[in-house]
């Protein structure tokens, strides 16, 4: 249930309604817009009255949510949710460009990376020092030393760091070095990690697993929410369909489904959507212009040689010239880079 409280509620009005919802056995979660308070209640047994809180003052409205999301559902925050990493603000007007390698490899590459990402006007770089890799014979990644390249390239140039966590042990450690926490496809229905997450005082980027549903997704994202932590970015990297030709098939039409059922800042991840290089400056032109929020973009000083996911990697220039492009249709649906 929501409760939607009337513009200019008094605190005490609102403590009311929150005290009334935990006396009932519920978890009451807050949100102050800019015009209204809204409280979602999640958890308890049973169903609620909504006409208890209809009498209640201050109340405008108590209603039901359908969806099996709630926290995730747009009706708990309507005008959006603004993620801001240190200034870098997911869902605002200027759409946020994360760059960066697949795996972080050495202290040369991440930092000729962070050069070039950094001139070319990306916010936040990207790179993974723990790998989620089909085989095992594959690099898994650098763990720590990976993670603290990172962060010292992207300290040199003022860029933020995302980077995946692929299970419960490595968030203090993670934490330690990232701006973002990025959920894999693989892991988002890890719901143990997910949950604790949600007791993290850090942004998480939530990627769409490999066969998931849009409402799977959402139920994903509300597992974070639902244990405190509001701050989650959704990403759509492609799910497997029936298409050979293609590493993944990139769902477009994700973004403004999502945007309409959630209030959750969205971005799109061309890179893994496609899977092949040619055609990945293609599908971020055309996140942008459904509406993402953001993109995140494998680059490589020399993606033939990279140690991992090679073939979807751009190189410098192919980066340059896309964000070039990426400005002019960021434009064309009333946005900035
Ligand atoms: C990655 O970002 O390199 C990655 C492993 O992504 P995904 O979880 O989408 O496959
Ligand atoms: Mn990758």
């Amino acid at each position: 249930m929501l409760v939607v409280m009337q513009q200019g509620a008094t605190e005490a009005q609102i403590q009311q309604v929150i005290d009334r919802l935990i006396g009932l056995g519920f978890n009451a979660h807050r949100s102050t817009g800019a015009i209204q308070t809204v409280i979602g209640a999640v958890g308890g047994q049973g169903g609620l009255d909504t006409a208890l809180f209809h009498v209640m003052d201050g109340v405008q409205d108590a209603k039901r949510i359908t969806s099996p999301y709630k926290l995730a559902s747009r009706n708990f925050r309507p005008a959006g949710t603004i993620v801001n990493v240190g200034g870098v603000e997911f869902g605002g007007k200027r759409i946020v460009v994360m760059a960066g390698p697949c795996s972080v490899e050495t202290v040369d590459q991440i930092e000729r990376v962070a050069d070039f990402v950094a001139d070319a006007g990306a916010r936040v770089i990207r790179g993974g020092a723990f790998k989620p890799r089909s085989s095992p014979y594959n690099f898994q990644g650098h763990g720590e030393p990976g993670l603290k390249m990172l962060r010292d390239a992207a300290k040199r140039r003022g860029l933020l760091v995302i980077t995946e966590v692929m299970e419960i042990s490595q968030i203090p450690m993670v934490c330690e070095y990232a701006d973002i926490l990025q959920v894999g496809a693989r892991n988002m229905q890890n719901y143990n990690l997910l949950r604790e997450l949600g007791k993290a005082r850090k942004p998480v980027l939530l990627k769409r697993g490999l066969a998931a549903t849009i409402e799977e997704l959402l139920l994903s994202a509300e597992y974070v929410l639902s244990g405190g932590n509001y701050d989650v970015i959704l990403c759509e990297r492609g799910i497997r369909t029936f298409e050979t030709y293609t590493r993944n098939t990139m769902d477009i039409s994700a973004i403004p489904v999502v945007h309409k059922l959630s209030h959750l800042p969205m971005v799109g991840d061309p890179s893994h959507g496609v899977g092949l290089r040619d055609k990945v400056p293609a599908m971020a032109r055309a996140a942008v212009a459904a509406g993402a929020d953001g993109v995140l973009i494998e680059v490589h000083p020399d993606p033939d040689h990279a140690f991992s996911d090679g073939a979807q990697t751009l190189n410098p220039t192919q980066f340059q010239d896309l964000m070039g492009q990426l400005r002019l249709i960021a434009a064309a649906v009333g946005r900035s880079i």
